[in-house]
């Protein structure tokens, strides 16, 4: 089968002819109908996240039709419409037998520590292949198994609840699915901060109160907006310790900041004012869950959660046209997201 592989760190990724997995017995054979390429497979290639081996078929953002499934599969059968998730897990450590298989000692990410989806077809345990139905292009159950995951993720991990208002900081590709999810689970008020334009007219046309960090400090814009209040939840999806900041202080009594983004920078807090006197909580989020997953597919079957053609760009398994998408993934600033269409493939 063809397969787009990382040789060597640095370098660009190349096409090679290797064999189709043999599946075991807990495993399925997916047909690889899209593969989404995301912004850490751009990370992979240049050796920013290290990965365990090479060659390495990268792509962990997977959709496809099953072709075998091993003899212990009982919920799929051949022809199956299925997205993946991208955590591998043991099932019996401690971590996994309480649901957290994200701390699994063993755990693997497909595409990251094991062979992904910039291929014809990819062997994943059949507990990581979730139906997908019909009402869902397989570029969108490739893609929302990544970013619209974590935002589901991280809504969860803060508790959200209907009714309530909440302050989103970044609009990319994680922000983008987390309005659609708060809308879905009946937001009140939706504040997104940017400073780009053209996200923050996005945000707008999606129903968000948009807040330009340009223009006046969010918390100071986001206080005024709730009539001092504060919202009860804040979304840092960015990865600036100056932002996460404004997470925490835009937060009314008993709210929440879940911090998404990555930096390896400090943020100060003062804890009696800023924090002990509100009883604010300030979250760490990471990944998501298998048991989410379910939902998560619900609202994108029922037209909650939306990517809009115009959102979507298709490329074929093709090493010239996956190493041009992984270069403007390094400094792009739009939504538009590029998934993998292999040709001959339905
Ligand atoms: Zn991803
Ligand atoms: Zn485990």
């Amino acid at each position: 089968m063809r397969a787009v592989q990382l040789t060597e760190i640095g370098k660009a990724l190349t096409i090679a002819d290797i064999p189709i997995p043999a599946i075991g017995s807990s495993d399925v054979l997916i047909r690889v109908s899209a593969a989404g390429i995301c912004h850490s497979d751009a990370h992979y290639r240049t050796g920013i996240s290290k990965i365990d081996r090479l060659p390495l078929t990268l792509g962990h953002e997977v959709a496809g039709c099953v072709e075998q499934v091993g003899s212990s599969v009982t919920h799929l059968s051949a022809g199956d419409r299925v997205c993946v998730h991208y955590l591998v897990h043991c099932g019996s450590c401690e971590f996994c037998v309480r649901g957290l298989e994200q701390f699994c000692r063993t755990g693997q990410m497909i595409g990251k520590h094991r062979d992904g989806g910039y291929a014809e077809f990819i062997k994943v345990p059949g507990v990581n292949a979730f139906p997908l139905p019909d009402e869902i292009p397989f570029e969108v159950g490739a893609i929302m198994m990544c970013s619209s995951a974590t935002a589901l993720h991280a809504l969860n991990k803060a508790r959200f609840k209907a009714g309530e208002s909440i302050a989103i900081f970044g609009f990319g590709g994680l922000g983008f699915s987390a309005l659609q999810l708060a809308r879905a689970l009946d937001s009140g008020n939706v504040y997104v901060v940017e400073i780009n334009p053209a996200k923050l007219a996005s945000a707008r046309s999606m129903g968000a109160n948009a807040i330009d960090a340009t223009s006046a400090g969010p918390v100071e814009q986001i206080k005024e907006a709730t009539a001092g209040r504060g919202v009860d939840v804040a979304l840092e999806l960015i990865g600036s310790a100056k932002t996460m900041r404004q997470a925490v202080l835009c937060l009314g009594p008993l709210g929440r900041a879940a911090l998404v983004g990555l930096t390896a920078e400090s943020m100060s807090i003062h804890p009696y004012t800023e924090l002990i006197n509100k009883e604010v909580e300030i979250i760490g989020v990471s990944d998501h869950l298998a048991t989410e997953l379910p939902a998560l597919i619900e609202f994108a079957r029922s037209g909650k959660l939306q990517f809009p053609p115009e959102t979507l760009r298709v490329v074929d398994l093709d090493a010239v046209q996956i190493n041009a998408a992984l270069d403007a993934l390094q400094d792009s600033i739009d939504h538009i997201r590029t998934v993998i269409v292999p040709t001959g493939v339905e």
